[in-house]
């Protein structure tokens, strides 16, 4: 079995990992280079991406920024898993909105702008404070304006009319309601073909300046998990999907909204790696090669910490127990996600101090007060 991704960074090496035990093959396809590479080590395999797709079974995604051209012909070659359509809309939030119009499933108020006049009147009608998004290209909280007070009105415009006209007709500005949540948590599952669907444990999900910083897979929350387990299926059937998706929630005292979704591997399921006997990653590939799907229930608890523009990490870190190193072979950059740790523990308590011992060996992840940060 031989499977191509379009995308080659760390979610395609991950899912390369994931193959190998299955016997699934992989290549790479570095979208901004156009050059077909072996996703763990960069190589370069010399196939074009023609050649590339004339040799897998199976083409899929490990991101859905995806230039059209690229899109269209993965998708005319009959290969490509989830559809592209479902890449498009996680990839365009005027699509995602819609779609989750469609399957029912609640989400932050919206209006789209295209120009100044639905700029005005998405304040008049929405009310501040607002967050406003670009459709495209907008991940790590990056194309986002937060419009607070009456001052930002005037001062986020030539910014965002900029990037409008700039657009050729491309781009748009979602409008969306600043939803006042208790916590973020995300859902990862996975949908097979056959249209069985399982779910991991709701993941729990801490930011640091956009960027995720902190994951916890949730222990015990049967009517949380049943909540999201509905969305996730509904969202999941309505896009007829294939593979691993990822969905993010605002938790508002207990009822879920859902942020964004990710037709995709997702970073805040990394800690199944460790934290369950088929990652995503496994699933994922189990998925769209029509192999029956393995086991998402949580081992124990686990969480999944960033490790965020640095290339070290003290050398106690890899004698703790319980804890695993993931790198991703990726040139040091400031706040770029070179690598994660997963850490393990037979009990929640065990995990806050185990990752506490972490924050103290590893400064850099600019964590503090765990216990209070999730109030497991
Ligand atoms: P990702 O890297 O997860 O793809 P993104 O750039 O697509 O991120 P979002 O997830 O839409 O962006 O938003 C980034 C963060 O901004 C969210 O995790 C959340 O903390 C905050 N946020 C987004 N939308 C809202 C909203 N409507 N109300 C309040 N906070 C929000
Ligand atoms: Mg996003
Ligand atoms: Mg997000």
């Amino acid at each position: 079995m031989k499977a191509l991704t379009l995308g080659s960074g760390q979610l395609s090496r991950m899912l390369c990992l994931g193959s190998t035990p299955l016997n699934i093959a992989t290549l790479a396809y570095d979208v901004r280079e156009q050059r077909v590479v072996y996703p763990v080590s960069g190589d370069d395999t010399g196939k074009s991406f023609a050649e590339a797709i004339a040799w897998c079974d199976v083409i899929t995604a490990e991101f859905e920024h995806i230039p059209e051209d690229v899109l269209s012909l993965a998708d005319a070659s009959g290969k490509l898993r989830p559809s592209a359509d479902a890449i498009r809309t996680g990839g365009d939030r005027r699509r995602e909105k819609q779609m989750l119009d469609n399957a029912g499933v609640a989400s932050a108020s919206y209006r789209i702008i295209d120009n100044k006049a639905q700029y005005q009147q998405a304040i008049d009608e929405l009310g501040l404070p607002l967050v406003l998004k670009t459709a495209k290209e907008g991940y790590d909280g990056k194309g986002q304006w937060r419009l607070k007070k009456d001052t930002d009105i005037a001062t986020a415009w030539p910014e965002i009319e900029q990037l409008l006209n700039s657009s050729q007709g491309q781009q748009a500005i979602v409008a969306e309601k600043f939803v006042d949540f208790d916590r973020e948590l995300s859902m990862i599952g996975v949908r097979h073909p056959c249209g069985k669907i399982k779910a991991y444990p709701l993941t729990l999900n801490h930011h640091i300046d956009g960027v995720l910083a902190l994951s916890v897979a949730l222990g015990d929350n049967a009517n949380l998990q049943q909540q999201a387990t509905e969305k996730f299926a509904a969202i999941a059937e309505s896009l007829d999907y294939v593979g691993v998706l990822a969905i993010e929630f605002f938790d508002c005292d207990g009822e879920l909204l859902v942020n964004e979704i990710a037709p995709r591997v997702h970073n805040s399921g990394h800690w199944t790696q460790q934290g369950c006997y088929s990652s995503q990653f496994d699933n994922h590939m189990r998925a769209i090669f029509d192999i029956p799907i393995g086991d998402t229930q949580l081992i124990q608890p686990t969480a999944m910490i960033n490790i965020l523009g640095e290339d070290h990490i003290d050398s106690d870190i890899y004698c703790l127990e319980g804890v695993n190193v993931h790198w991703y072979g990726k040139g040091k950059r400031a706040g770029r996600k070179m690598g994660h740790l997963n850490v393990s523990a037979s009990s929640y308590p065990l995990l806050i101090d185990k990752i506490e011992r972490i924050c103290t060996l590893f400064p850099a992840a600019k964590l503090s007060n765990i216990s209070e940060l999730f109030k497991l």
